[in-house]
């Protein structure tokens, strides 16, 4: 039997899920999770309807392939960058979601317009661009987000987001495509009002601590 099956059966799903909610077009974007030093990715340029357990590759953290006969996403260097800075961090999940790739390619950050950004952290930084796909993508990407972030606006590309578990990510990656929208119509019609640091601070304690059935 080999590594990591639910993992890998949850790469294909998160990368189904994120084309339904409309957060990519085709074979755009990428997803991971890992466990421990080993990650399962989305294997490069397959469409996600066709990514089944055996197709996704499963690398260690430093981006070496150790299974699967498929090429791993061309963006693994960014998630490995990511895994190794942030060991909270057990899913992510890129996206190319229109709202935000809209601030993403004005390489302007989303401020605390809707409470939900607290999803993220106090905004939505924007990581300057670097070509996709290279190492230098991935330390802007690992720069901008810190350990105080859960998002970046990847600047004329899209959008990375991370999460203890894989729902969690796509969560914080559906709540980035939202908080961008409503920026975007509140900018539409006049000029948004904007939530003090301290009330987002207090807010994602209130998400991570208390909210929903915990
Ligand atoms: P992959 O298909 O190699 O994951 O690339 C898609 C992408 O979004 C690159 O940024
Ligand atoms: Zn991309």
């Amino acid at each position: 039997m080999s590594e990591l099956q639910e993992e890998r059966e949850q790469v294909g799903e998160l990368g189904r899920e994120m084309l339904s909610q409309e957060l990519t077009r085709g074979t755009g974007g990428n997803v991971s999770v890992r466990t421990g030093n080993l990650i399962a990715v989305s294997p490069s340029g397959v469409p996600y309807e066709d990514v089944t357990p055996d197709t996704v590759p499963i690398v260690d953290t430093d981006g070496q392939r150790l299974e699967g006969d498929l090429k791993p996403s061309n963006e693994t260097p960014m998630h490995t960058t990511i895994y190794r800075d942030r060991p909270d961090v057990g899913a992510i999940v890129h996206t190319h979601s229109p709202y935000a790739s809209t601030f993403a390619s004005l390489g302007r950050s989303i401020p605390a317009s809707h409470y939900l950004i607290a999803y993220v952290g106090r905004e939505i930084p924007v990581a300057g661009y670097a070509p996709p796909g290279t190492e230098e993508l991935g330390e802007l990407a690992a720069e901008a987000m810190g350990d105080d972030h859960d998002a970046v606006l990847l600047q004329n590309h899209g959008v990375i987001a991370v999460g203890e578990t894989g729902e969690d990510a796509l969560e914080v990656a559906s709540m980035v495509e939202y908080c961008a929208r409503i920026h975007h119509q509140a900018l539409a019609i006049g000029e948004p009002e904007i939530l003090p640091d301290e009330e987002v601070d207090d807010l994602r304690t209130m998400f991570t601590e208390e909210y929903g059935q915990q």
